[in-house]
């Protein structure tokens, strides 16, 4: 990552977060006719729901007696799709400053810069990032490609068939991974410093027989003690008993598998309202103490907030009208009903209405 900042890219609306309640307020700013940029520190949407509970089942959103985390967010990307959000993952919100022009810039740690008239912080419990391992040179390996080979998330299965992988870990994450990936493997070994794992029985069931019929090599108990690579990328991980004997993985993917910690870091330094790290927020407007600043979600606090996605849902509509206010001083806007005015690309409920 550079943190040379690029030239700026320009919106009606930046939102810090893509989890539920970011991905909302794009589709709110979205029916008001704003445009918005994402940025999340994450490699995909979804927060809290993504990053930490995506087999959950969820019961208490509205008109859905059960939704999967990971379902909820893709139909929540889904609801946001036709207003064109630009999303900037993998990336953490670092700056946030007024521009002396109007309005905000706010920059990134990968270098991107984005003005906009008005942003919504929907940074929840703060930016996602991984634990790493402390090995020697790890960042230069990471992400998939060239010269790479260390991954903290899977998206798709796909992406790792025919690959040497070695998972390290003791947790659902590690176990889970282990027993999806097996049969897609060239060879799957799983790292972990004791011979027990903290995750679902079941799972660690099916891992442990997977080892017994020879496709997973149970390297325990082991540490991670290096990496051993070229340009061309990672060929090989070094583990280490207690004892301090070792063994060569030969690997073109490492996926350590140890948590993910939660940064607030930048936001605490913006100079907003604070109440024990929470943005102290008006419940009328979602302000954030600065016109054009608003917040969101489970980062905020005021006299009854629930930390629910369904309340973030409330608050991500009020945001946005009151991003509608800075952006579009001089516009009127008159109150209408999803059904009246549609989403681009679909039918409005007009057209459809019987009469
Ligand atoms: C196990 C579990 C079960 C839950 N079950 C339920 C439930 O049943 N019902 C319910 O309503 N709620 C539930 N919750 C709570 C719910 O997940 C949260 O209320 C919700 O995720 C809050 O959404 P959010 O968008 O405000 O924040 P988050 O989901 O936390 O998303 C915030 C995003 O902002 C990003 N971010 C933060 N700072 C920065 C930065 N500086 N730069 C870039 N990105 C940044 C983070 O990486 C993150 O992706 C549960 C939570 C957990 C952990």
């Amino acid at each position: 990552m550079s943190d040379a900042v690029s030239s700026p890219q320009i919106t009606d609306v930046v939102i810090v977060g893509a989890g539920p309640v970011g991905l909302f307020a794009v589709f709110e700013c979205g029916m008001l006719g704003l445009t918005c940029h994402v940025v999340d520190a994450l490699e995909v949407p979804g927060g809290q729901c993504a990053a930490l509970y995506p087999e959950k089942p969820i019961y208490d959103i509205p008109a859905h007696p059960e939704i999967g985390a990971q379902a909820l967010i893709d139909q929540l990307t889904a609801q946001a799709a036709p207003f064109d959000p630009v999303y900037h993952l993998d990336q953490q919100v670092t700056g946030l400053q007024a521009r002396d022009t109007g309005g905000w810039r706010v920059t990134t740690a990968a270098g991107t810069a984005i003005d906009a008239g008005a942003v919504i912080i929907a940074a929840g419990v703060g930016a996602f990032g991984p634990n790493r391992p402390p090995l020697d040179g790890i960042e230069a390996y990471e992400g998939m490609g060239p010269g790479r080979g260390v991954k903290y998330l899977v998206h798709q299965r796909a992406d790792f068939a025919g690959k040497r992988i070695v998972i390290a870990g003791g947790g659902d994450s590690a176990v889970d991974w282990a027993v999806a990936l097996a049969d897609q493997a060239a060879s799957l070994a799983v790292v972990h410093r004791r011979a027990k794992f903290r995750a679902a029985p079941d799972t660690v069931a099916k891992m442990k027989a997977l080892a017994e019929a020879g496709t997973i090599d149970m390297v325990v108990p082991y540490q991670l003690a290096g990496l051993a690579g070229d340009a061309d990328g990672l060929m090989a991980v070094i583990v280490r008993d207690l004892d301090g004997g070792e063994r060569r993985l030969e690997a073109d993917v490492l996926l350590p598998f140890f948590g993910l910690s939660q940064n607030l870091g930048p936001i605490l330094d913006w100079g907003l309202p604070l109440e024990k790290s929470l943005i102290a927020v008006d419940p009328a407007t979602m302000g954030a103490g600065t016109p054009g600043l608003f917040a969101i979600g489970d980062i905020i606090d005021y006299s009854g907030k629930l930390k629910l996605i369904l309340t973030g849902f409330a608050e991500a509509a009020v945001a946005a009208h009151g991003c509608h206010k800075i952006c579009r001083p001089d516009e009127i806007l008159h109150f209408e009903y999803s059904t009246t005015k549609g989403v681009p690309g679909a039918p409005t409920g007009e057209e459809g209405a019987v009469s």
